[in-house]
């Protein structure tokens, strides 16, 4: 290791594989800057950033990255050393995440689902033995996860899932079909929510699997994005048999995890700096300092625009940092996290229109600068759960408004209308 954390002194501890890792007392910034200078180049500050992974999905550099952190824990501080973390303390993260700002970090989209999503639920509901099989290969990038929850029927309304996991003796037998699978095309697990019991209401009868995407009955079909991204899928499942072993959670806790997984996606989200220059915690952002020095600033139109997304920006940046101590102390993420969404989605909107807006009719030309963020915007009001939906949790489970007329929420599933 290229570094001794809290002197020359500080003690060491053995990972899951008996390798050295440091241990996590005291880093200083410098400290980290030597360890992982070591290991990344530094970043280039005015190299733009990627956009959600879109249109690029570089396996090979993300898993070069991953595996070149995970010996160290540097990519997941706060998971135990033996699963590839380093059993860091909340602070200790957000200087680890804010030191890695100043490197060149691969686009790790393609990783997100297991690293931001799978990983947390499982250290938190995983049994031992699941922990064990799935977080290192998460955390090493030799395992791509995807998120199935979405179906034809369930979308705002994901209670409703109909994918059907009926037992038959140590097995489960799936049946039913996903959309909107990002990642699907190359994922090898998929965090499958599926229905165990149609004769209870909707919210109770739901169970969450790791179902493995090479399985005999599992069909991928790609669906293409405006944007190019192409790893958007939706998943066919025909008697698929998963094991016991791979359900994650208790029976009827689906819902329970669903509502955690969303929670951390929308964490994520929000929590997420899109495009190059956006990580400087003081000065303008690179993007706002381009358009301040080709005078575009100088029209009070556009300067009010501008700023506008900035202080959405900023003030998300703000949030999300505080929201990350709380999570790094154990807490579990919560509705706090649709406002994040909220800001960082209106932030990004806003800086991805007036680029386009400014680039005049050469901005009608496809590979002109921004032209991605400008495409991959509308998805960002959709995915992880759309802005209305975000609302309505703000409304009821932060601001305490009525919640929204729920007619089916203690009917069996098994007697709600079904469109089909
Ligand atoms: C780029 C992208 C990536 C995605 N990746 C994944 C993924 O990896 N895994 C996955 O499972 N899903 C994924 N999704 C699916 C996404 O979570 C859903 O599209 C989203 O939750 C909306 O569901 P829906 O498309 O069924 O729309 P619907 O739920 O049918 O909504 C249609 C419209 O009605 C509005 N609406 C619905 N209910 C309410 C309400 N109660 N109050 C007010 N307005 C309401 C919605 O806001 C929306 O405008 C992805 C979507 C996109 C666009």
């Amino acid at each position: 290791m290229p570094c001794e954390p809290g002197g020359q002194n500080a003690p060491m501890v053995e990972d899951a594989r008996g390798s050295e890792v440091l241990s996590p007392e005291a880093l200083t910034s410098e400290e980290i800057h030597t360890a992982l200078g070591a290991l990344l180049d530094r970043r280039d500050s005015g190299a733009s950033g990627t956009v959600l992974g879109a249109g690029s999905d570089d396996l090979a550099a993300g898993r070069r990255f991953l595996e070149a952190l995970v010996d160290g824990g540097w990519m997941v501080p706060t998971w135990p050393a033996r699963h590839g973390g380093r059993d860091a303390d909340a602070s200790e993260a957000v200087l680890i995440d804010t030191v890695m700002g100043d490197y060149d970090v691969a686009d790790l989209y393609p990783y997100g689902v297991g690293l931001n999503l799978v990983g947390p639920v499982l250290l938190d509901h995983g049994r031992p033995d699941q922990q064990d099989r799935w977080l290192r290969p998460i955390a090493d990038g030799s395992q791509i996860w995807c998120q199935m929850f979405s179906e034809p029927d369930a979308g705002s309304d994901l209670a409703n899932a109909g994918m059907r996991a009926e037992r038959d003796g140590g097995e489960w037998v799936l049946n039913g079909s996903k959309v909107w699978t990002s990642r699907g095309a190359y994922a090898r697990w998929g965090m499958c929510l599926a229905r165990t019991d149609p004769s209870v209401a909707k919210h109770r009868g739901l169970t969450m699997f790791a179902v493995d995407m090479t399985a005999i009955g599992v069909e991928v079909r790609g669906l293409e994005q405006i944007n190019g991204d192409r790893h958007f899928t939706e998943v066919f499942v025909s008697d698929v048999r998963v094991p016991d072993a791979d359900r994650i959670g208790d029976l009827g806790a689906g819902w329970g995890l669903t509502v955690e997984t969303l929670a951390h996606e929308r964490a994520t989200i929000g929590g997420r700096s899109f495009g190059g220059g956006d990580t400087e915690a003081q000065g303008l952002p690179s993007w706002l300092e381009g358009w301040r020095s080709s005078g575009h600033l100088n029209d009070p139109v556009v300067r009010q625009r501008a700023v506008r997304a900035f202080i959405l920006h900023r003030v998300n940046q703000m949030t999300v940092a505080r929201a990350a101590f709380a999570l790094g102390d154990g807490e579990t993420p919560g509705p706090e996290g649709s406002g994040a969404k909220l800001r960082s989605v209106a932030a990004f909107k806003a800086r991805a229109y007036l680029g386009k807006d400014l680039a005049g009719a050469a901005g009608m030309l496809t590979g002109t600068e921004g032209h991605l963020e400008f495409l991959t915007a509308p998805s960002m009001s959709i995915r992880g759960g759309t802005d209305e939906v975000q609302r309505n949790i703000v409304g009821e489970r932060v601001l305490g408004l009525p919640g929204e007329p729920r007619v089916d929420k203690d009917a069996a599933y098994v007697d709600l209308k079904k469109s089909r």
